[in-house]
This record gives structure tokens, C-alpha cells and sequence, in this order.
């Protein structure tokens, strides 16, 4: 079977793409990089562009097609990204995917393009639930689920027995009303986009956190 290495991964919010991106970057032994979270990481410097950012994320908008871009292409052209890498969040709309595409074109890119798109499919009646019932452990951002990756220990992080949890600013059911009609609005589009470039493959996204990596790792090839 053939092995891809560079993967943009598709899906709603709350289809897993984060938990899937870090549990298939670790068997393929590169990192994933997520747009969240490079964007996340910029707030939290306070910056005056970080404000901007978190203005936007909080709002359930999406950020500018050019800082976006930039960011991801920096990452994604990082000597510790020379293996491959996985794309979480990005592109999120036909726009930053067309212009990505551009850029593959140069000559930075050559044998760095995208091999495979991967949608993780979900039911709607999953997404609400999934989103609003996850937080993170605010020493080692490990994720967890009050239902469904709940911690060990009562009030304990599994990992490195932090105590301190937080939820995500943009996690509320306000904020994902407005994430969802972007999803459907701008990135789903990219369904039939990749489709056409016969680099889209899909994967079901529902049951166990383990099921659910254990057929994208078939379909990645790892
Ligand atoms: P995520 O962590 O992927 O759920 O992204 C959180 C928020 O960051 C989104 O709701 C957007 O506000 C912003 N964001 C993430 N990726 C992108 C992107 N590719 N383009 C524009 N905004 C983005």
C-alpha cells in the first residue's frame, strides 16, 4: 500500500481532526500542524495581531487568507517538517486552497505537495456534543472529553497529573453555530475540490477514539 506523507485533514469542527492529527503524526513520525493552534499561539503573546486573532476566533470567524497562509506555508516549509506533515485546518475555504495550490507550483514545493486529503465524516448529531463537552489540560494541552475520554483520576491529567483544566474560548454553543455555517459555507467545498484532484479519501469518523485512528492509519498507509 502506498504511504502518504503529506495529508490535509478535512472535517467539521468536532470531527476530530486534533485527536486524529496527533495520534497519526506520531505513527508516521511527523507533526501535525494546526491552524487553531498556530493562531491560538499568537493570542496567547498578546501581540496587537494576537487580539485581532482572538477577536475573530471568538467570534467563530475565520482569520485572514493571508496570515493563515503564511503561517501554514512557514510551517509546512520548516526543516522539521521535511518528512511531511499533517494539515489540521487548513485550507479551510476554496480561496486558501487555490492559493496554496500556487504556491505548490514553486519550486520549494517540489516533492512537498499534498499527497491525500482526509475527511473524517461525522453526523451533525455528533458535533455539538463532541464540542462542547471537551477541555484541556492547561499544563500539557492534552485533550479530554467529559463523556467520552474522560481523565483517570477525577480533576488529574493522565499525562503529566496536572490539575488545572481549561475549555476553549471559541467551545461554546454560540460560537459553534456560526463554525458550523463556515464549515458548510467555505470549507465544505473543498470536499469536491480534492475530489476532482483524486486526492480525497474518506474515513468514519464515528465510534472510539482508537477505532476511528485505526482506519485512517490503513488508509494512510502507516
Ligand atoms: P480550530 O482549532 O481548527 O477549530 O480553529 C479555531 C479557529 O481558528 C477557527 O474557528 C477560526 O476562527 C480560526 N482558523 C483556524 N484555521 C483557519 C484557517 N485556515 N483560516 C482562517 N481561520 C482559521
Amino acid at each position: 500500500m502506498a504511504k502518504h506523507n503529506r495529508i490535509v485533514l478535512l472535517g467539521p469542527p468536532g470531527s476530530g481532526k486534533g485527536t486524529q492529527g496527533a495520534l497519526l503524526a506520531k505513527a508516521m513520525g511527523v507533526h501535525a500542524i494546526s491552524a487553531g493552534d498556530l493562531l491560538r499561539a499568537e493570542v496567547k503573546t498578546g501581540s496587537e495581531l494576537g487580539q485581532e486573532i482572538s477577536a475573530c476566533i471568538n467570534a467563530g470567524h475565520l482569520v485572514s487568507t493571508d496570515l493563515i497562509v503564511r503561517l501554514m506555508v512557514q510551517a509546512f516549509l520548516s526543516p522539521e517538517n521535511a518528512k511531511g506533515f499533517i494539515s489540521d485546518g487548513f485550507p479551510r475555504s476554496i480561496e486558501q486552497a487555490e492559493i496554496f495550490e500556487q504556491i505548490q507550483q514553486q519550486p520549494e514545493f517540489k516533492n512537498k505537495k499534498v499527497d491525500l486529503a482526509l475527511l473524517i465524516d461525522v453526523p451533525d448529531s455528533y458535533i455539538l456534543d463532541r464540542i462542547l463537552g471537551r477541555f484541556q489540560c492547561t499544563n500539557c494541552g492534552t485533550f479530554y472529553h467529559d463523556k467520552f475520554k474522560p481523565t483517570q483520576i477525577a480533576g488529574t491529567c493522565d499525562v503529566c497529573g496536572g490539575k488545572e483544566f481549561a475549555k476553549r474560548a471559541d467551545d461554546t454553543e454560540e460560537t459553534v453555530v456560526s463554525r458550523l455555517r463556515i464549515y458548510r459555507e467555505a470549507t465544505a467545498p473543498l470536499i469536491p475540490y480534492y475530489e476532482k484532484q483524486g486526492l480525497l479519501v474518506r474515513v468514519d469518523g464515528t465510534g472510539s477514539i482508537d477505532a476511528v485512528s485505526e482506519r485512517i492509519k490503513e488508509i494512510v498507509g502507516y
